[in-house]
């Protein structure tokens, strides 16, 4: 409950902060148009509007006053606005209290430059207008638009009042002006509840979007691990026997276009149970680990090496016939014989059997006939007392 409060706190701010943000920018746009206007009025009025009575005159010269304190105050807005920004100072406290001042301000000319007609005119349209320009430009929540309406009313009631002399005038304008404001209030809520439903809308979206990236992530992530998963074996980081199979399939139609054949290996650890037996089996799987590494480092990166299964590992290599193969077995073999290792403290030592055979590209099953002369060849490896490598190339 509170935390549903908190969240919907958090949301009202965020559309106060982004009117505010909205309400700066039209300021400085708003007062750049206001200073013409004000200045065409300043123009007409002394060059344009000729008096004749006490009365007129201090109309004259009021109205001219007024658009001059309307131009300090647009000047003002656009300066600090432009300072603020550029100098990127403008802070919320800074930009709020900048947003009343100016509302404030156009509020109480206005009323000023109404209150002024009254003495030649009986119409107070200016005082409209500002109620209207107020509630259509600038953004505001109805806490706060209807009391500076309300205050302009008040200032609007009495300062007519200094310059109105006729009783029944006065009450029409009071009433209308009672009319202006209701218009401004009205208006300044349909925009506000415009924006805040288009706000919560595009924060909405913007959710949903953020939610959707994050789910596309989160899948993409996923599908990595699981093709990963598919073509590798977990422990080792080396191919499976379902991705050699794979491999060497491909292998195979570029070996009949080129007529080729290519050099494959079975290696097997020797009395690798025993390793199991005597270090214990997270032992045994840091070392088919380290043992993997060698195996790659000692071939090529065209060359395919992965894991067939338990301690038993496959080699093909590109572009080599069986017999080509024998001495990078015995480079491997000697390699793994005198590593040393260092598993658990432990210093090990293994060796390994090597059974060697060609695939042929005119094999229809690469498997049936290449996998069993290198198995063949194995079991004469172990047979013959281990760490050896030995090659079948005769058919199976
Ligand atoms: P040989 O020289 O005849 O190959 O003897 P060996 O002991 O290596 O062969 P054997 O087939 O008798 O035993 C293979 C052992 O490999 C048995 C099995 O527990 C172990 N092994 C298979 N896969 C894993 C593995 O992923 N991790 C560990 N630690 N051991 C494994
Ligand atoms: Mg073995
Ligand atoms: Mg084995």
């Amino acid at each position: 409950m509170i935390q549903n409060i908190k969240k919907a706190l958090i949301k009202y701010n965020d559309v106060n902060l982004e009117a505010l943000i909205t309400n700066f920018r039209r300021m400085k746009r708003i007062s750049l148009i206001g200073i013409l206007v004000s200045m065409l009025h300043i123009i007409y009025f002394l060059f344009f509007v000729m008096t004749e009575s006490k009365d007129e005159s201090i109309w004259r010269i009021g109205i001219i006053s007024s658009h001059g304190a309307l131009i300090i105050l647009f000047t003002f807005t656009c300066l600090t606005i432009t300072y603020l920004t550029k100098k990127n100072r403008a802070t919320i406290l800074r930009m709020q209290i900048i947003q009343y001042f100016y509302i404030f301000m156009l509020m109480a000319i206005g009323v000023t430059i109404v209150a002024l007609d009254q003495l030649v005119t009986t119409s107070i349209t200016p005082f409209l207008v500002v109620c209207t320009i107020s509630a259509l430009a600038l953004l505001l929540q109805p806490l706060v638009s209807v009391p500076i309406f309300l205050f302009a009313y008040l200032f609007f009631y009495f300062s007519i009042a200094l310059a109105q002399y006729d009783p029944l005038v006065l009450a029409s304008n009071r009433v209308n002006g009672l009319t202006s404001i209701a218009i401004g209030i009205a208006l300044s809520n349909i925009l506000w509840q415009y924006y805040t439903k288009d706000f919560s809308q595009r924060h909405l979206i913007e959710q949903q979007n953020t939610e959707l990236t994050l789910q596309k992530k989160m899948l993409e992530e996923a599908n990595e691990k699981l093709t990963h998963l598919v073509a590798y074996d977990s422990l080792t980081g080396l191919f499976n026997r379902r991705e050699f199979e794979k491999i060497v399939n491909k292998t195979l139609l570029e070996m009949k276009r080129s007529q080729s054949n290519v050099c494959i290996m079975i290696v097997d650890i020797d009395h690798f149970k025993y390793i199991n037996d005597q270090y214990g089996h997270p032992a045994g799987d840091e070392l088919l680990k380290a043992f993997s590494l060698i195996l790659k480092d000692q071939l090529r990166d065209i060359d395919i090496v992965a894991r067939w299964g338990g301690e038993e590992f496959i080699i093909m290599l590109h572009n080599t016939p069986g017999q080509d193969g024998v001495p990078v077995a015995e480079r491997i073999r000697t390699a793994i014989e005198n590593n040393k290792f260092l598993i658990d403290g432990h210093e090990i030592r293994i060796t390994a059997s090597f059974g060697i055979s060609e695939l042929l590209y005119s094999d229809t099953d690469w498997l049936d006939t290449a996998y069993k002369k290198a198995d063949k060849a194995l079991y004469i490896a172990k047979n013959n007392g281990r760490n050896q490598c030995v090659i079948e190339l005769n058919s199976y």
